[in-house]
């Protein structure tokens, strides 16, 4: 069958299976305030307006966590599934099964299953959140790999921003089709995905590790050589793969256990922590339940739609405030983006909590509908407490937004790269899992408090990176090995050098980058495409 060869045009393929991550975020967060949703399943009775109350919190924060729960069992079995089947094929199912939990989710009548479909969307964004990346990394050239990932993030801020526009002009519609027709609409893009997919080839390297070298060939052959097996791109990355394999081969027991080996141990903690503290931001209490924050900020009109729009926009500023992220990330490198990101988040966390502390009050019984509104501010400070939100959103885009996804893939050897990967992702839905859980019971028990645990974490993360991640920015997969030498002068056992006194060397790393570039290009007179994917 016919295959397209441009990995531009392979990356925003395969990116649309992060968009059906973003769906799976923004999904609740315009309906649950609305009346058609909260009637529907409701479990409360009605107000004294006779507005529907809609489903207990509890059962509010599991039907929303029931989406990450899914991704959480998806991501840790989607190595397994890849491993077998392909990194294409795993994301092909990941479309499938989204589709189907749409069909589920829009059709449903009632509480459990809403949730049944919802767990079933969420393992199909567990596969493809964990197996795309693996998939993009193990096909694009090295200089375009950690742009390309970066997408990955856009593409979920596009997924999200889409989706929520998509409920709020649903919410205009009268009846159940106000949240039938979002849920049901969400399958498209993965009949896209699954399309596009058959004309893309599978990864060279998965095919190597399954013995069907020829195929491989093919696949880097249309990719880096223009149609030439024999183009000195084409040699390079093979006999790179086989490299892998053959080690792999030699070294059978290369396993996730391998991740929790002292050699290992201290990349793993640090990626999976990456993931984790990514959701300790609290970025997804802002995704999930921006409604309830700007109701309590005085946004709301009982009965309407109207806390809607200015709930959206903080998920555009999420989309434009990723962009300086894509463009610059190799120049900022990874440790100055993550720390000035925790450090500008436990800034704004502490502005919201200081503003909601003092100028707060208990809302009148019947204010509002959901207990998780425990708080009503009025005036300036409401205000201020909006501002301060759409500022934490632009503190989070450019910084532990994309890194997040970068950062890990980075940190370890290409053998281990997919099951670590999947193992930093399966982290990030657990936390998701719990946030979207907790989060509403901890607003109608602790308060304003809650974004000081937030401002604790954001605190606890720049730490935790000032001395533990080490940068990678523009490293070479031999110079990250050194770093996590232990064996070395200066070293520290299980850390190897310390993080605080890695640099990103991005100027030496291009200059050196470029003189190879030209040294190979003499010797074995490389074409024009490839002195520009080499730059
Ligand atoms: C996180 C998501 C979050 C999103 C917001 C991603 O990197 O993993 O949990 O909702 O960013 O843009």
């Amino acid at each position: 069958m016919w295959k397209i060869g441009n990995i531009y045009f392979i990356a925003a393929v395969a990116v649309i299976g992060g968009a059906l991550f973003g769906f799976d975020i923004s999904s609740m967060s315009a309906i649950i305030s609305t009346q058609p949703y909260l009637c529907q399943f409701n479990q409360r009775g009605h107000d004294e307006n006779g507005l529907c109350l809609g489903p207990t919190d509890d059962v509010q924060g599991g039907i929303t966590a029931a989406m990450p729960g899914g991704s959480w069992l998806g991501a840790l079995v989607s190595g397994i599934v890849s491993d077998a089947f392909g990194r294409k094929t795993s994301i092909q199912l990941g479309a499938i099964i989204w589709i189907i939990g749409s069909v589920v989710v829009c059709a449903s009548v009632n509480i459990p299953m809403l949730a049944i479909g919802r767990v079933i969307n969420g393992f199909s964004v567990g596969i493809c959140s964990a197996q795309v990346p693996v998939y993009i990394s193990e096909i694009s050239p090295p200089s375009k790999r950690g742009r390309l990932i970066g997408f990955q993030q856009w593409a979920i801020t596009w997924g999200i921003l889409i989706m929520f526009f998509i409920c709020y002009g649903s919410s205009f519609i009268p009846g159940t089709a106000a949240f039938r027709l979002p849920w049901g609409l969400q399958a498209v893009p993965a009949v896209l995905l699954f399309l596009g997919l058959v004309f893309l080839p599978e990864s060279p390297r998965w095919l190597a590790k399954k013995d069907r070298w020829e195929q491989a060939v093919e696949v880097l052959t249309l990719i880096h050589g223009k149609g030439d097996p024999n183009s000195p791109w084409v040699i390079r990355e093979l006999s790179e793969i086989r490299e892998v394999v053959e080690f792999e081969r030699a070294n059978a027991d290369v396993s996730y256990f391998e991740l929790f080996t002292p050699g290992m141990i201290n990349r793993t903690q640090v990626g999976v922590f990456t993931q984790i503290w990514s959701q300790l931001t609290g970025m997804n209490v802002m995704m999930y339940y921006i409604t309830y924050v700007f109701t309590m900020a005085g946004l709301s009109e009982p009965g309407t739609n109207a806390v809607l729009l200015p709930s959206g926009i903080q998920f555009v500023i999420n989309v434009v405030m990723t962009v300086p992220a894509l463009l610059w990330m190799d120049r900022w490198g990874r440790r100055p983006t993550l720390l000035v990101g925790a450090f500008l988040m436990c800034f704004w966390l502490c502005i919201n909590a200081g503003l909601f502390a003092v100028y707060g009050r208990a809302p009148y019984p019947g204010e509002f509908t959901s207990t998780a509104e425990s708080m009503a501010v009025e005036g300036p400070p409401a205000k201020a407490i909006i501002a301060a939100t759409y500022l934490f959103v632009a503190s989070f885009a450019p910084t532990w937004g994309p890194v997040s996804w970068t950062y890990p893939p980075e940190l370890f050897p290409l053998r281990l790269r997919g099951k670590a990967v999947a193992l930093c992702t399966s982290a990030n839905w657990a936390f998701n899992f719990a946030l979207a859980y907790f989060v509403p019971a901890a607003f109608a028990n602790i308060t304003w408090r809650v974004y000081l645990i937030f401002a604790t974490f954001c605190a606890a993360m720049f730490l935790h990176v000032f001395f533990m991640f080490p940068e990678t920015a523009n490293k070479p997969l031999e110079e990250i090995e050194e770093m996590f030498d232990d064996t070395k002068p200066g070293a520290i056992k299980y850390i190897g050098t310390p993080a605080w006194k890695t640099k990103n060397t991005r100027n030496l790393a291009l200059r050196q980058e470029r003189n190879e570039t030209l040294s190979s290009e003499e010797k074995m007179g490389v074409s024009g495409e490839h002195k520009e994917s080499a730059a």
